[in-house]
């Protein structure tokens, strides 16, 4: 029973990023106009659809792979081949790029309404403190900094300084989005 639920939990976060990346090629696909709505709110996917392999640690606890504690994962894993481009999800301000002992090569980006996003483990930054970027924009590459086993992207998003499950995140701006479309229609 435990382990079909595990498996289940598994598919769903698969299905979850399969959804983001596909809204992701939806807003490249549809135009500026689509891309301007949503701006502000981080539903960008961080990597390539072609370059993201598979998510290998989701938000929660877990034991740390390198300090073997039960630790709170505050943010999601997804593996890239090291030097696959890196994009700001949505548009901001970039407040902190530096080097942290876990973090490796770090960004992170303010945007409107108390939101924020970090990118950890980059192999190379290609932005700076004060910088302005735009959704989608390039941002650094895909490295192995830090404490980690092997080339991936840490994201996480931050609502008014609270680490959240960007899955969740994603989930609800999809929603609000599908919503959107309805009223549309
Ligand atoms: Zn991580």
């Amino acid at each position: 029973m435990k382990k079909s639920l595990f498996t289940y939990r598994v598919l769903f976060l698969g299905g979850l990023i399969f959804l983001a990346s596909e809204s992701v090629c939806a807003q490249k696909s549809v135009g500026a106009h689509n891309i301007e709505k949503n701006n502000n709110v981080p539903i960008y996917f961080p990597l390539d659809k072609n370059d993201f392999v598979k998510m290998s640690s989701a938000y929660g606890y877990r034991k740390h792979p390198i300090h073997k504690k039960k630790m709170l994962h505050k943010g999601i894993d997804l593996v890239a081949m090291k030097g696959k481009p890196v994009y700001a999800t949505a548009t901001g301000v970039v407040q902190k790029a530096g080097y942290k002992k876990d973090y490796g090569n770090y960004v992170l980006i303010s945007h409107l309404g108390g939101i924020k996003t970090l990118y950890g483990h980059l192999w190379v930054r290609m932005i700076k403190k004060g910088d302005r970027v735009s959704q989608g924009q390039l941002i650094g590459f895909v490295g192995d900094t830090g404490l980690v086993t092997g080339p991936h992207l840490h994201y996480e998003i931050w609502l008014r300084n609270k680490k959240v499950d960007p899955l969740l995140v994603w989930k609800n701006l999809l929603k609000e989005e599908r919503k959107e479309v309805a009223i549309n229609e």
